[in-house]
């Protein structure tokens, strides 16, 4: 990797979050209103149309847990228990620049956290309907998005127009088009990027919007144009391809993917909502109702919270023809049931129509795990 060009320049060199941080950090200096939020289901498009920035919440560190646990049960997902123990020691650097926070009722752990949080932020909960494909689901949605955009323009004492929200949602596709083009280099055999420019790409275009960003992913692309033509590869000849699916991931669980690294595998692609799937689907523009056309394409995201969840099968199967892993590692955080279940689909789905090895991990983000974590991840590339 040494003689690799970093995709990131100096101003970057550092750990991801600490990048987006910056990002934060340097549009909250200029006036912009921070908005947290608490995953992928947040229609940003609004927070940018008003000269705003989101911030995403979802934490990923055992640090705060103990704290968590003071009030909170023992047996939940430890994103939720991390992101509660952060604000309750205001540790979290996000949280404590934002200046409102919006949350999606995605599960019941996170809706009931809300609650808890409320009373440090203004706060917004989107109802999110989980049967996506209902009749009236998008609509009532629709209004779910709406309300939003009133919580903003009352708490922030401004108007966001059609025009504003035309022209993010026209950059939010553009961005999401050049993260996809990048993720679609994990296609390259032996690798040419690797898991961790897949997370610092993701985690960056997050929190980013505009001309800079666009300026920023189209260079990455050039890099990674120049590594294929040079051929200047980040994995082994005939390494172990590996895709990750399942809970979004970041901070001490990257511990999965550390691991896949040691065992000298490759990882490919990151299927989840710190990976690609908040890039994923357009919004329709020049629509009549840009907030309908802003809930049509959220409702999309396929989140194991929706029922059916149809969506994750389809864009599982894109992947797996796109980056030919050898391994489908699902990564499901404890407490964590609706990905936990839908697991038996999707190892029926990667074994039996895909013809891929496929291994379940549940995990939190302590260490205890890690050796019986090496041996099952060792023992799967091994068979795969
Ligand atoms: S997996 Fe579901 S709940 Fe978790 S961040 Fe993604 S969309 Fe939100
Ligand atoms: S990982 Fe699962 S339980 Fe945890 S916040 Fe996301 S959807 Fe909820």
């Amino acid at each position: 990797m040494s003689h690799l060009t970093p995709l990131f320049n100096d101003e970057f060199i550092d750990l991801p979050l600490k990048r987006a941080l910056g990002q934060v950090v340097k549009r909250r200096e200029t006036g912009s209103k921070v908005v947290g939020a608490y995953c992928s289901y947040a229609p940003v498009e609004l927070v940018w149309a008003m000269g705003g920035v989101p911030a995403i919440l979802c934490a990923f560190s055992n640090a705060p847990i103990g704290k968590a646990e003071e009030t909170l049960p023992t047996n939940l997902c430890p994103l939720i228990k991390s992101s509660f123990g952060f604000i309750e020691l205001k540790t979290c650097p996000f949280f404590e620049l934002t200046d409102a926070v919006v949350g999606e009722t995605t599960c019941d752990g996170k809706k009931k956290m809300f609650e808890l949080i409320g009373k440090h932020r203004p706060m917004y909960v989107m109802d999110l309907p989980q049967c996506p494909t209902n009749k009236g689901a998008v609509a009532y949605w629709r209004q779910s998005v709406a309300g939003f955009k009133e919580f903003l323009e009352s708490e922030f004492h401004m108007t966001i127009t059609e025009s504003a929200i035309e022209k993010s949602i026209q950059e939010s596709n553009r961005k999401n088009s050049l993260v996809e083009e990048i993720f679609a280099f994990g296609a390259h055999d032996p690798s040419i990027i690797t898991w961790q420019e897949m997370y610092d790409v993701a985690t960056f275009a997050v929190v980013s919007n505009g001309s800079e960003t666009i300026a920023k992913l189209q260079e990455i692309i050039a890099l990674l144009t120049d590594r294929r033509e040079k051929g200047q590869y980040v994995s082994k000849e005939n390494a172990k391809r590996v895709l990750i699916t399942g809970c979004p991931i970041g901070g001490d669980v990257l511990k999965v993917l550390k691991l896949v690294d040691e065992e000298g595998a490759t990882v490919v692609g990151l299927d989840n909502c710190t990976g690609l799937k908040p890039f994923l689907g357009r919004i329709d523009e020049g629509s009549d109702d840009p907030l309908m056309a802003i809930a049509k394409r959220y409702l999309q995201i396929p989140c194991a919270c929706m029922t059916p969840n149809t969506g994750r099968f389809d864009q599982l199967k894109k992947q797996v023809s796109l980056l030919k892993p050898d391994l489908v590692i699902d990564l499901v955080l404890q407490a964590c049931h609706t990905f936990n279940v839908e697991a038996v689909k999707v190892e029926s789905c990667v074994r039996n129509d895909l013809g891929v090895n496929y291994l379940k991990v549940v995990t939190d983000f302590s260490t205890q795990d890690l050796g019986q974590l090496k041996t099952r991840i060792g023992a799967a590339l091994e068979m795969s």
